[in-house]
């Protein structure tokens, strides 16, 4: 396939490649001067996406991705599909997809989870929306940057369930890392705190795959001194996604509200930017309950 791929950053460009790499015909386009292997550079988004059968975009947020998408739609031949894989906001990947039907285009919301580590290893989970030919169109290449995709719903199904998994994950780090906290106040071994836990009904994917207490439980950022892995700033970008989509919909999501304000200051004013968001638990560690 003739693929345009506009936004070659740190998930972007491992993912481009990799299209390539499968033997793709690959054009790039990213406002910064990257190169990426296997890639032909395009002078602008519209020259990327001239011509192409797909345009995969992979961009910071959702405002971004309008002003890219009204670039890219027009230049797009009709039949051709419009896969967008950022993270962004439930209303900007419905209207995204509205334009580019509106035009005759195959419009998909595809946002991924696995980070960088999936997007260079071709392993990245895909969780898509649109329509059942676009979602077609598309999976070939899902298959190629990654190990699954799930077809979740119309436009912005995507976005839906990344956000409302996203929203769980940040809940269950919180807790997991408070629970922690409690133990050592208490007395209680980590090891022990793990050997329980991960086998008990609190046990969870923070506890059992990614474990925020370092030497304990399997190899996480916990024991590369937290740093990401995913980052805390990421996770409160998710987070406020979800939020603003609970807002929209008057969703009652006060767990969500909680760990949003929590995010936000520890990324805002506890040094947590830049730090895997299970740093949760050296932060509760220090504190007491004032
Ligand atoms: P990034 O900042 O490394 O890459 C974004 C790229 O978009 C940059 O290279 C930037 O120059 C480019 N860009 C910005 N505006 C542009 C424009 N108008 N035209 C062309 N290029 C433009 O971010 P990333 O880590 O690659 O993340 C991309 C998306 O994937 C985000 O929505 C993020 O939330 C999501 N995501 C990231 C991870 C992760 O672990 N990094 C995991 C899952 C999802």
């Amino acid at each position: 396939m003739k693929i345009g791929f506009i936004g070659l950053g740190n998930m972007g460009a491992p993912m481009a490649a990799n299209l390539a790499k499968a033997g793709h015909e690959v054009t790039g386009f990213d406002m910064a001067p990257v190169e990426v292997a296997g890639v032909t550079r395009a002078a602008s988004a519209a020259e990327a996406a001239r011509g192409a059968d797909v345009v995969v975009t992979m961009l910071p947020n959702g405002q971004i991705l309008r002003a890219v998408a009204a670039e890219v739609i027009p230049a797009m031949t009709a039949g051709a599909a419009l896969v967008d894989c950022s993270t962004v906001d439930v209303d900007s990947a419905r209207a995204v997809a509205a334009d580019a039907e509106a035009a005759g285009l195959l419009a998909v919301d595809a946002p991924v989870s696995g980070g960088i580590g999936g997007a260079a290893a071709g392993t990245l989970t895909f969780m898509a929306g649109g329509s059942e030919a676009a979602f077609e169109k598309a999976k070939p290449l899902f298959d190629i940057m990654g190990q699954k995709a799930v077809h979740c719903g119309v436009a912005g199904a995507g976005q839906a369930a990344k956000i409302c998994n996203n929203m769980i994950l940040g809940v269950t780090m919180i807790a997991t890392c408070e629970a922690f906290a409690l133990a050592d106040k208490l007395g209680l071994d980590r090891q022990k705190m793990f050997d329980v836990v991960s086998t008990s009904s609190g046990y969870s994917w923070t506890m059992n795959a990614y474990c925020p207490a370092p030497g304990v439980g399997p190899q996480s950022p916990a024991d590369n001194d937290y740093k990401p892995g995913f980052a805390a700033e990421l996770m409160l970008k998710d987070l406020r996604l979800s939020q603003q989509a609970a807002g929209s919909a008057d969703a009652d999501t006060p767990m969500g509200q909680l760990a949003e304000a929590l995010y936000a200051r520890f990324v805002e004013e506890e040094d947590g930017k830049g730090m895997d968001f299970s740093a949760m638990l050296p932060r509760f560690e220090k504190r007491g309950r004032g």
